[in-house]
């Protein structure tokens, strides 16, 4: 049954889960003019941190899930409150009560699965590495250059599982000593814990470490920026110190030596979407342009919000296991702004900026420009 906790007793409990932004917040109210939910509805995190610090009675219970943790308001806060980490503390509040309102409870069954079998969209662990049958995909050995590691929608989501095969292609043509982990390998957790899942992030934190120690690894790459970020800046917590590497990256790296040759052309105008856990999370804006700059042919522009402004596709922080009504998404938004390019591709590297700009294709009367990752491309031209 849902319960809903005396207000000392969540205050307490708010400042108790390691907000230290707590109490900083002077209500200038910037947050709310940059945050991308005032493009499509009505929302304030102003009002939802006033409310974390003097009590929860205004707040509509959706409210606290909003957030999908883009770091825009984070980069602009005047007084540098950390506003996705007093809400991530509101969330974990509200799982400890149960309380999760009906188009949040996706998250409830990411849980369940994450736990059962180390991914969230309710696979088999067995089947992890199904997509790699019949390709030249060896598992890890500590003699290999890096360990490529696939995370949870390239190995089970048909159409990310292209970009996952796209890559094995990118590593093999450049002659990269690489293996994978199979069903050794469980999510990173990083999504999970902005939804306040915080026990079921260290379980699979401290599982994927143990792994990686066991198996001798020194460096991973990682197609999902989500993944990046969390063995960059969130996996140190547990005192180790992987080095890690974005594939946007590592093909930037492979094409600068000499390791991999572009050779076709692509003749088409293309348009770069920055994922907020690459671009505004961990500063990474320039290799992934710089890649497809180095295809002949390939014509590289901008759309009107890019770099350090770059408009949410609104998939982070556990939004996309929760529903967005039709008229609230970002990704629908971001997908005008393509079109405004003249782009025929909208291009990305992460996962839940493709899932979320397919669908938003999909509810397009001209279909709108084909969605791709980076690796896609580049397969296509070397
Ligand atoms: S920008 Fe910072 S100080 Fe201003 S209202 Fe938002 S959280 Fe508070
Ligand atoms: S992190 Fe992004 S979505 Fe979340 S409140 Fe700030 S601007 Fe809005």
């Amino acid at each position: 049954m849902e319960t809903v906790a005396p207000f000392l007793e969540i205050i307490t409990e708010i400042k108790q889960a390691g907000a230290k932004s707590y109490g900083l917040c002077y209500q200038c109210g910037k947050c709310d003019t940059v945050c991308p939910w005032n493009k499509v509805r009505v929302f304030s995190i102003r009002k939802v941190i006033r409310e974390a610090t003097f009590g929860l009675t205004e707040v509509e219970g959706e409210d606290i899930w909003r957030c999908s943790t883009c770091g825009k308001c984070t980069s602009q806060c005047p007084r540098e409150v950390n506003q996705i980490e007093l809400g991530v503390s509101l969330r974990k509040i509200a799982s400890e009560y149960g309380v999760f309102p009906a188009p949040v409870r996706g998250v409830r069954a990411a849980r369940g699965s994450l736990t059962t079998d180390g991914n969230p969209l309710g696979e088999d662990r067995s089947k992890r590495a199904d997509w790699a049958k019949g390709l030249q995909v060896k598992p890890y050995t500590e003699d290999m250059e890096v360990l490529y590691f696939v995370g949870c929608y390239l190995s089970y989501d048909p159409r990310m599982k292209k970009v996952a095969v796209a890559t094995v292609d990118i590593l093999n043509k450049a002659g990269v000593k690489f293996g994978i982990l199979g069903n050794r390998e469980s999510c990173c957790g990083e999504s999970i814990r902005k939804t306040g899942g915080e026990e079921v992030f260290r379980t699979l934190a401290k599982g994927n470490i143990k792994t990686f120690i066991d198996a001798g690894v020194k460096k991973i790459l990682v197609s999902s920026p989500h993944c990046y970020h969390t063995f960059k800046n969130e996996y140190p917590e547990f005192m180790v110190n992987f080095e890690v590497i974005h594939m946007s990256q590592f093909i930037s790296e492979l094409i600068d030596e000499g390791r991999l040759k572009i050779k076709g052309q692509y003749a088409r105008k293309v348009t770069y979407h920055d994922p907020c856990y690459l671009g505004r999370h961990n500063g990474v804006y320039d290799e992934p342009r710089q890649v497809l700059k180095s295809v002949a042919g390939l014509e590289l522009v901008e759309m009107r919000d890019n770099r350090q402004n770059s408009l949410c596709c609104g998939g982070g922080g556990g939004r996309i296991w929760m529903d967005t009504p039709k008229n609230e998404r970002f990704s629908d938004l971001r997908l005008e702004q393509a079109n405004e390019t003249g782009a025929e591709v909208l291009a990305t590297c992460c996962p839940y900026c493709i899932t979320n700009f397919e669908d938003s294709r999909l509810g397009m009367d001209d279909g709108g420009p084909e969605i791709k990752d980076i690796t896609e491309i580049i397969q296509e031209v070397v």
